[in-house]
């Protein structure tokens, strides 16, 4: 990628290095195990650690000033988020609303969130409840290493993934799957947070589009962000952890399905061509 015209967004909690502070209750090792197994099955965490969220403590106060950190990967996710907002800001703007943006958290090992505990292993997820977005940088490190996805488009994706969450708590599709919550079975619950993962796919895709219009990407960006939407689908996930493949009990969608919804939104820059609710074929 090419950010070097980019601002820096200042929507940015740097809790690095920074630890919980006071544990008031202590996470359970239940909540570790739930959030362990929601990372290798590749649950989203948003909706699994509202159970963890039982076991833990209340919210820490602790105010943390926003900013862009100044080192290369804190500059790095900022100007990503930064890029986010621009691009989103008109989408919203085309239609007479306004964008309100989210904050990314960037921390390491464990995370306090209004939606419950947040663990590096759970990998990025985005809380509702606060509209914020928690990403440990380390999972840039596994995108590599673990999953075979390098490339700094490939990370970025993953940050528009995690905004395009937001987008979707902004325009109402998140409360689909809140709707849900318990009152559906497990396969209609699975079923419905599938097209939300895949709208939120095409949504990065959306805003890889315009990024392109700005220039931001280089020649091998769009292979490297195809690489590691490839990577992180259930099947493959699944494949890697337990050596079978369950569609019953994907929650984010195959890997040729991701690619596919990332690829439209990136081809066509539209976010109504996301709609995922109203496919009849994913
Ligand atoms: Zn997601």
């Amino acid at each position: 990628m090419d950010l070097r015209n980019q601002r820096a967004s200042r929507n940015v909690e740097d809790r690095r290095g920074m630890g919980l502070g006071r544990i008031g209750g202590g996470l359970g090792v239940g909540a570790i195990v739930i959030a362990v197994i929601a990372y290798f099955l590749g649950f989203d965490p948003g909706t699994v650690i509202n159970v963890a969220e039982q076991v833990s403590s209340p919210q820490d106060t602790r105010e943390v000033p926003k900013g862009a950190p100044a080192d290369e990967m804190g500059q790095f996710a900022s100007k990503v988020l930064g890029s986010t907002e621009h691009v989103w800001g008109q989408i919203f703007e085309q239609s007479n609303a306004q964008y309100r943006p989210p904050t990314l958290v960037l921390y390491d090992g464990q995370v306090r969130s209004a939606c419950g505990m947040g663990q590096s292993a759970m990998g990025p997820f985005y809380c509702p409840g606060d509209q914020k977005l928690y990403i440990d940088l380390s999972f840039f490190r596994d995108l590599q290493t673990r999953f075979g996805a390098p490339g700094d488009f490939a990370q970025a994706y993953v940050i528009a993934h995690e905004v395009a969450h937001h987008v979707q708590r902004l325009t109402g599709s998140f409360r689909k799957l809140e709707a849900a919550q318990g009152r559906v079975s497990r396969e209609e619950f699975n079923a419905i947070s599938v097209r939300m993962e895949l709208q939120a796919d095409c949504y990065a895709g959306v805003w890889g589009h315009h990024a392109g219009t700005l220039n931001q990407l280089q020649a091998g960006d769009v292979a490297e962000a195809l690489g590691a939407a490839t990577a992180i689908g259930d099947d493959r996930l699944q494949k890697q952890t337990q050596d079978r493949v369950v569609p019953e009990s994907f929650t984010h969608g195959s890997s040729e399905q991701r690619v596919r919804w990332f690829r439209r939104g990136l081809e066509s820059g539209n976010p109504q061509d996301c709609d995922t609710f109203a496919a009849a074929r994913l």
